[in-house]
């Protein structure tokens, strides 16, 4: 009998549990561990944080569905991690009571996502800081009444300013928060209040549309259009003014302090920011037979796990070699080790990096959205169960060879409402195989824009918690 633990149940995690059970027999025992007991379908947070969609309506409790399935469920927040061979096990602290729990296994995926590193920006965040986020469900709930209670000053008249972008200079993640604009933006046109609000994008990619991938170039009637053609134009469609190639580095009350590529600093003022933070690996300790710290085995500087990608390479090099992504998500040290999703760690960014004359690098970091978190969570489970049955990993997507989708909300009505359905293959370009100057499949490659754009994200809502849920043909729905 295998013990397989997944630590996560968010896109990646409960993908990878949900497979490893369809895939494994009885014999074998599934285990989720994870400090959250809902499962929360986060795409849907940019309508939550303008108060579009009931919070509620976003999660659903996990125990119910693994009960269904057979898979164990422990609520408990993992601490520490035990790698090495013959006793290998996990110590954390239960949720509520912070009993200590130890689970042992013999096989175990990483997919906890991201720790949300506010710290690195002083001022940033709405905890201590002075910014709001649509990061975590209470974060986005607290950004809704924030969000509120700004529309009601501005019947009162008052005009404001909101900023909307990245807190940090190697934040990701820039695709939910130009989601979170366009909503703003859609609502107060409904409100009848627009005029009222000065809308900035703030941003740290080399190009607006970059969206930490490169950006996308797609085939029109009139020729190669780019995403930062396109986003301009929706930007000046919507009278959105837009900064980017600046890195946040401090927030005062109504008051970002940045840097930008050219090694300028300013300050923009605010009365409503909403910045993605600096995303860090979990900061689990890794701890050896003999009681030392192996987490270098484990883990790169930032916390992600190391996988089976090729570390180290400069950006030009990295950007040449799309065999440089990991394949199938294995540490090399722990070969029973496995990460999914934002938890494992890529070799690089995919943007394109800058260091201003000040040596702040601003450089947008690689997502790992849903889907592609998905994706390695399959890829991951089929792995382990290859493992289990035959020894040998079989299964293998680079982000080098996936195909990603991603519809960006611009207004939830299904009437008048609007999205930007964007969809590139492969996530990382690749250069050897598509010598198109793009690295990118020009015939898949697309972008476009309207009604039928949140039609789909509706749909999207609602098939996706279908098939979390693990309802009748989850397994025909793609991630
Ligand atoms: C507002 C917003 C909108 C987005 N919109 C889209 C979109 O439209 N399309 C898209 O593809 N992507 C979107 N994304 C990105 C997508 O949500 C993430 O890429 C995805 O959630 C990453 O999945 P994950 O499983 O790696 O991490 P997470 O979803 O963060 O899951 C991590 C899991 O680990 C658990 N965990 C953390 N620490 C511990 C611990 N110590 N012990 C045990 N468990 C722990 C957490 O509780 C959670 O269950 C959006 C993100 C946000 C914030």
């Amino acid at each position: 009998m295998a013990k397989v633990v997944v630590l996560g149940s968010g896109f990646a995690g409960h993908t990878a549990a949900m497979y490893l059970r369809s895939r494994l027999g009885k014999e074998h025992q599934v285990t989720v561990m994870t400090n959250n007991d809902m499962f929360s379908y986060l795409p849907s947070w940019v309508w939550v944080g303008v108060g579009h969609m009931k919070p509620e309506k976003t999660v659903f409790k996990l125990k119910p569905v693994y009960d269904r399935l057979g898979v164990n469920f422990v609520h408990a927040a993992a601490r520490e991690i035990h790698p090495d061979a013959g006793e290998q096990y996990i110590l954390g602290e239960k949720a509520g009571t912070k009993e200590p729990v130890r689970l042992d296994y013999d096989y175990l995926v990483i997919a906890t996502g991201p720790k949300l590193n506010f710290a690195g920006t002083p001022g940033l965040g709405p905890e201590t800081g002075f910014t709001n986020s649509i990061c975590s469900l209470p974060h986005a709930i607290k950004s809704r009444d924030a969000y509120l209670a700004l529309v009601e000053r501005m019947k009162q008249g008052e005009k404001v300013r909101i900023v909307v972008g990245t807190g940090h200079p190697g934040a990701t993640c820039q695709g939910a928060a130009f989601e979170y604009l366009e909503n703003i933006h859609k609502d107060l046109v409904k409100r009848g209040l627009r005029a009222q609000a000065d809308l900035l994008w703030l941003s740290n990619e080399p190009a607006l549309g970059d969206f930490g991938v490169d950006g996308i170039t797609m085939k029109k009637k009139s020729g190669l259009v780019t995403s930062a053609e396109f986003i301009e134009a929706v930007f000046r469609d919507h009278g959105i003014r837009w900064q980017i190639q600046t890195g946040v580095t401090k927030v005062e009350p109504g008051k970002l302090y940045w840097e930008n590529y050219a090694g300028e600093s300013g300050v923009t003022e605010f009365d409503f920011a909403m910045l993605i933070p600096q995303f860090l690996g979990q900061p689990f300790k890794y701890i050896g037979k003999d009681g030392s710290d192996v987490s270098a085995k484990l883990v790169n500087k930032a916390g992600f796990v190391l996988v089976d990608g090729t570390y180290g390479l400069n950006y030009e090099t990295l950007s040449e070699d799309p065999d440089a992504w990991p394949a199938t998500y294995q540490n090399p040290q722990y070969p029973n080790v496995f990460a999914a999703g934002i938890a494992f760690a890529p070799p690089g960014p995919i943007s394109v990096p800058h260091v201003n004359k000040n040596g702040l690098s601003i450089t947008a970091a690689a997502p790992r959205t849903g889907m592609i978190s998905g994706v390695i969570g399959r890829i991951v489970a089929l792995n382990i169960v290859d493992l289990i049955k035959q020894g040998k990993v079989t299964h293998h997507e680079r982000m080098s060879e996936m195909v990603a989708a991603c519809i960006a909300s611009m207004g939830d009505s299904l009437w008048d409402g609007n999205a930007a359905v964007m969809i590139m293959y492969p996530v990382v370009p690749d250069k050897k195989h598509y010598q198109n100057g793009t690295g990118r499949d020009l015939f898949v490659s697309l972008l476009e824009l309207g009604l039928a754009g949140a039609w789909m994200k509706f749909v999207l809502h609602h098939t996706f918690i279908w098939k979390f849920k693990a309802r009748p043909g989850w397994k025909i729905i793609p991630e």
